[in-house]
């Protein structure tokens, strides 16, 4: 194995040993690893990538971790940047916090772990007018000091937590965006959160919801990034037991199909509303604590997988290109788990930080959507599947002379004039 690769022994949110793989997938390298000619070899490893389960608390996690360093060293990946749902979807957001948890303080500070590009509190600070600081391990960070967004470069975690609470003091907001699912230690990560929270303080977690990736064979959340896969069950006991409480859950549309987790200290403020009962009700009539639940998204890629190379083969025995549409970490995911890796001449992105790159592994070029009249590729397969229409519509020209999009999501599907 790896030097850069480590095991999880235990359950990472209540400790148990008693893990049992749930889903075996494709061995992949770090999936955002889009790298310029000259660091290509950085992003040459791959790595296993299975999913286990804890018999006792029925939490999702992979089997083990990519040193963090390898990968948010060089990282791409500005989701609320360079998707206006997203960014729009966030504002309300934090409208929603403040309106619902502030108890109509003044001076409110938030921190918000995993910070990105600082687009979150840039928002707060800005147009709500409070006291905002970011931590952010990535290169990201740079962005979010030029936009004026104070932010400490770094891994959020207890350490952290105690440096702030000294030279800032407590928070009102704890904000994790899509954050939480990728941290190696999350016992330590809530503990930081205790220590920053005031007692009347919410930390609000938005994460992709694992229900919903299970129902919708959403694969593209299966990466080296997420190291957990959250539902409401098993966080509800983590936050007991380390003393805290969930006391709300919503359902959100985002990256089709996340939940917002509210949590504040034990004895906090907020009464615990049914909506928690009501998502654990669900999940278990579902059998998201069934550890044959995720057979099914196995049998999804198998399907995908053949349609997709019985449509590709006789036009690359034509000698017809194959492009790929969309190079973000799902599509790393779905290029090695459908086997795609060796047909693709080259990769398609409206992220112009993307162009001019190579990809992980096989080194196949990133190039902007105007090349794709020169290239004549005979076939593009959507690996975005989530923006597959958007895609579709930008595109007409290449479908007016003659170019098939494959859609493999929700189901295979050729689009051509
Ligand atoms: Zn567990």
């Amino acid at each position: 194995m790896s030097p850069n690769f480590k095991k999880f022994n235990n359950c990472k949110l209540c400790n148990s040993k008693n893990l049992i793989e749930v889903l075996n997938l494709a061995d992949l390298p770090i999936g955002d690893k889009y790298m310029p000619e000259e660091k290509v070899d950085l992003a040459k490893e791959a790595y296993e990538l299975r999913i286990m389960m804890c018999q006792d608390c029925n939490h999702y996690q992979n089997s083990g971790y990519v040193d963090p360093d390898l990968i948010y060293g060089f990282y791409l990946s500005r989701p609320a940047t360079t998707n206006p749902d997203l960014a729009e979807a966030f504002k309300e957001y934090a409208d929603y916090i403040v309106k619902n948890f502030s108890n109509k303080k003044q001076n409110l500070f938030a921190v918000e772990a995993g910070s990105n590009n600082g687009i979150f509190i840039q928002y707060m600070k800005e147009k709500l007018n409070i006291k905002v600081l970011g931590v952010e391990p990535s290169n990201l960070y740079e962005h979010a000091i030029k936009n004026k967004v104070d932010t400490i470069k770094d891994y959020f975690n207890s350490n952290v937590a105690e440096t702030i609470l000294n030279d800032y003091g407590q928070t009102d907001f704890l904000i994790a965006n899509h954050t939480f699912s990728n941290i190696i230690d999350n016992i330590d990560f809530l503990k930081g959160v205790k220590t920053l929270l005031k007692d009347d303080g919410v930390f609000c977690m938005q994460t992709f919801y694992q229900k919903t990736v299970v129902e919708k064979n959403l694969l593209e959340n299966f990466t080296h990034e997420h190291l957990s896969y959250f539902y409401v069950k098993p966080l509800k006991s983590f936050f007991e037991k380390n003393g805290m409480e969930l006391f709300d859950v919503k359902f959100v549309p985002a990256k089709a199909g996340s939940i917002r987790c509210f949590v504040q200290k034990k004895n906090g403020p907020h009464k615990v509303l049914q909506s928690v009962k009501e998502f654990i009700d669900d999940e278990i009539k579902f059998g998201m604590d069934d550890f044959n639940r995720h057979k099914t998204i196995k049998l999804f890629i198998n399907e995908t997988k053949d349609k997709i190379h019985d449509f590709i083969s006789p036009l690359i025995k034509d000698g017809k290109k194959i492009a790929a549409y969309g190079t973000s970490t799902g599509a790393t995911t779905f290029s090695f788990n459908y086997e795609l890796g060796k047909s693709l001449s080259f990769f398609v992105d409206d992220d112009e930080f993307r162009h001019g790159l190579l990809s992980p592994f096989y080194k196949i070029p990133v190039v902007s959507s105007k090349k794709i009249k020169a290239e004549k590729p005979g076939a593009i397969i959507i690996l975005a599947p989530l923006y597959a229409d958007n895609i579709i519509k930008k595109n007409k020209d290449y479908l007016s002379d003659g170019g098939k999009f494959i859609k493999f999501w929700p189901k295979f599907e050729v689009v051509s004039n």
